[in-house]
């Protein structure tokens, strides 16, 4: 079995059994995230409960920025996925004060997938393991597949925005699990961050296309404004 493979399903375990060390500063803690990291974690926490409009809404937890940042980028390039559960239930805790003020249509959450090559050399999809936990916490149903990336991309940073729809065109297909299904829910799409917004409207573009409804999106963490 390959080491990330391992890590990501017997270290939540082990960290159930054995206090181990806190991810993001390396102190001993019983949990995924110390008590002093998960409340710098919160500090970074919108307090604002209304979605960003987009055409769409886009809801998220909390500010691209300090500890959400360094926790992000850690999960991602530290190899350290079991980060993605505290982040996924804080969100879905979000979603559902957000879903009780609004009327929803019945919903399927879809992650925006990886490229299977860069998953690979990761080891894990953080929107993947992100939407897992919001889907526990709050019971909506997971379409792991419903989306897939066909085409690598470019890194979007550093791409002028004209320079990111063209990276992202034609980068996602629907899965035929979505494409076979009999009575069609609305996609609430995932992902770790929101910037432009370049990479959620190819997706919901891809799946507008094939007649399917996108009622919107949840992100652990969008920028404070949107960057061009
Ligand atoms: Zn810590």
């Amino acid at each position: 079995m390959k080491n990330a493979t391992w890590k990501r399903w017997f270290r939540p375990v082990l960290d159930l059994c054995f206090n181990s060390n806190c991810p993001l500063c390396q102190r001993s803690t019983a949990q995924e995230v110390c008590l002093d990291c998960e409340r710098q974690l919160q500090q970074c926490r919108w307090t604002d409960l209304q979605p960003l409009a987009e055409g769409w809404p886009v809801l998220a937890w909390g500010r691209y920025d300090g500890a959400l940042r360094r926790a992000i980028a850690t999960l991602k390039y530290n190899n350290t996925p079991q980060l993605a559960r505290p982040l996924g239930q804080w969100l879905g805790q979000r979603w559902q004060t957000y879903a009780a003020s609004v009327a929803l249509p019945a919903l399927t959450v879809v992650p925006i997938p990886m490229h299977p090559d860069k998953q690979k050399s990761r080891g894990f999809n953080q929107a993947e393991l992100i939407a897992e936990a919001f889907c526990q916490h709050t019971h909506l149903p997971l379409e792991r597949e419903g989306l897939l990336r066909v085409r690598a991309t470019e890194a979007q940073f550093g791409l002028s925005a004209g320079a990111r729809a063209d990276n992202l065109a034609n980068a996602f297909a629907v899965g035929e699990v979505l494409l076979n299904r009999r009575s069609p829910k609305s996609i609430l799409l995932v992902d770790d961050i929101y910037t432009t917004g370049a990479t959620a409207h190819s997706a919901a573009q891809t799946l507008r296309r094939a007649g399917i409804r996108v009622y919107g999106m949840v992100v652990v963490a969008r920028t404070m404004r949107q960057e061009g």
